[in-house]
């Protein structure tokens, strides 16, 4: 046995003498035995057509593109989610966010492992939505990043958290319009290691996505870099 696997199996050894002690509880409705029960998981609501065919939204009929993007054609090729932001999925998220809850990442990024065969199109690299470096120092991790990981593990694609980041603080977009919400995040992001997405297609991984503001700011950034086309794909859509 090699020494990682070794390492690995005294680390699920570990995990399991931990669950046995302290078993986890259901975060929505307090159930021992799992941190995101089946019964809570099924009224998860998903992302379902017709939908537009740009920023994902839900539309009444099948037209392709919605009123926005016809009269503002997003910067990104498609934005898509997994589930609707609804029943336990707000204070779910809520949790992973603020409650240092962030063992949520693995239920809810296999949410978006579920989902993507539906939405998936052709990406070579996958970069998490970064946050400001004050804020993730504060938090300690970046939830959209552990989705991140979840996700690319489980479908065995390319991840990178050294090309997109966050230069400049906004405040939260809660409250905000969709007009404050894009001036609140212009010139939010720059791009290292440019060379790294020359001719790619990127895939942006958020949490939440609402008016698709931030998705189009980081996806700007990114074309200006020089790459090919920018994707995103939400753990959950809030309109
Ligand atoms: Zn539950
Ligand atoms: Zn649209």
């Amino acid at each position: 046995m090699s020494l990682l696997s070794w390492r690995s199996q005294v680390r699920n050894v570990k995990s399991h003498l931990v669950n046995l002690v302290f078993p986890p509880v259901c975060v929505c409705c307090r159930k021992v035995g799992a941190i995101l029960c089946q019964d809570c998981l099924e009224q998860v609501k998903w992302m379902e057509e017709p939908i537009c065919q740009s920023c994902g939204c839900t539309v009444l009929n099948s037209s392709r593109l919605c009123s926005n993007c016809l009269k503002r054609p997003l910067p990104l090729n498609q934005i898509r989610a997994a589930v609707l932001f609804d029943t336990i999925i707000p204070d779910t998220i809520h949790q992973m966010k603020y409650r240092n809850a962030f063992a949520l990442a693995e239920p809810l990024g296999m949410l978006m492992v579920n989902a993507w065969s539906k939405w998936q199109t052709h990406i070579d690299m996958v970069i998490p939505v970064p946050l400001h470096a004050q804020r993730q120092k504060k938090r300690g991790y970046n939830q959209s990043a552990l989705l991140v990981n979840t996700f690319c593990q489980e479908l065995s694609l390319v991840s990178n958290q050294q090309i997109l980041f966050r230069t400049r603080k906004t405040p939260p977009q809660v409250g905000l319009n969709a007009k404050e919400r894009r001036t609140n995040v212009t010139g939010a992001f720059s791009v290292q290691n440019p060379h790294l997405v020359k001719g790619g297609n990127i895939l942006l991984v958020d949490d939440v996505c609402t008016t698709g503001a931030t998705l189009m700011a980081a996806a700007e950034v990114l074309l200006a870099a020089g790459a090919n086309t920018v994707s995103a794909y939400c753990l959950a859509r809030a309109m």
